[in-house]
């Protein structure tokens, strides 16, 4: 059976090669690939494999273009260009580029449905290096839908960025538990209490984390520093006004956000850091 024309070829690179010999479909955008065989076999434990036998004994009713078998698929073409992409040989075409989550996560999705595991190892990592600090939540429940331990650590860490409550709905949340999500904030409150808890002055921490004595905070002469907290080897050292307020006010940020993006935040850090820059020995050291 011939091919109904209204499918457009996809002609970029590497899609224009005349050697290929199998056309994938998108029926949705009505698009078809021109792709090897070979190289979608080899990105695949079976599948692509039992597809490929299916439509040589379906010779009948099997549709061809140009005297290619024409395999269709429900994915849009924005999805197959970029699982094509990632499961051909980087040298065959220019490294792929994942916009957006959204699409990241179709295309990972698609990779995984057709067993394509050298593509997903790939997918995942570009998703995680590119989304991580931006989109948290989302690849943590991600993770969590797929059973991918690694990563779901890795982006429950980062979760710390966020507030504990409040967090903003994300469509991938319906892909866990409640159990799951109460788990995570549960974490986030442990971690909550135990960054606040070492950074709170005269409370139960202790500041033995402080490796050394000489930061300008502790030596400014200038400073009138009466206080003292304890540092590494108990030794006893007093501090400036203006280290005493920002450490007070880490204390309770990090209850909300105990993660150091908190700490860093320019909106956190600048107003103590300009404190510190009024004083005339303390200036040389601090940088706004
Ligand atoms: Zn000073």
């Amino acid at each position: 059976m011939n091919s109904d024309d209204s499918f457009i070829d996809f002609t970029s690179p590497p899609f224009d090669n005349p050697d290929a010999d199998l056309y994938v479909r998108s029926t949705p955008s009505r698009t078809d690939f021109f792709v090897f065989k070979s190289i979608l076999a080899f990105s695949s434990s079976d599948f692509w494999k039992n597809m490929f036998q299916m439509s040589n004994n379906d010779d009948t009713t099997g549709e061809t273009k140009n005297g290619y078998p024409v395999i269709p698929l429900e994915e849009s073409k924005e999805v197959l260009e970029l699982l094509f992409r990632f499961a051909y040989p980087p040298s065959s075409a220019p490294k792929p580029s994942l916009d957006t989550l959204t699409l990241g996560v179709q295309v990972l999705e698609a990779s995984i449905k057709y067993s394509m595991q050298g593509a997903e190892i790939v997918i995942r990592e570009e998703l995680f290096r590119k989304f991580l600090e931006s989109e948290p939540l989302r690849l943590f429940a991600l993770a969590c839908h797929h059973g991918l331990e690694t990563e779901m650590k890795i982006a429950a860490k980062q979760t710390l960025r966020l507030p504990v409550v409040g967090h903003e709905y994300v469509e991938e949340l319906e892909h866990i538990s409640a159990g799951v999500y109460h788990r995570l904030q549960e974490y986030h409150l442990m971690c909550g209490k135990l960054a606040s808890d070492v950074s709170k002055i005269g409370g139960y921490g202790n500041f033995h984390w402080i490796q050394r004595p000489d930061y300008v905070w502790f030596t400014c002469t200038k400073c009138y520093r009466s206080n003292h907290v304890s540092i590494k080897g108990d030794q006893q050292v007093r501090y400036t006004p203006w280290w005493g307020d920002a450490i007070r006010s880490a204390s309770v940020v990090l209850k909300d956000k105990p993660s150091g993006a908190t700490l860093r935040d320019p909106a956190f850090m600048n107003e103590f850091l300009e404190k510190g820059a009024e004083c005339s020995f303390c200036r040389g050291k601090v940088a706004i």
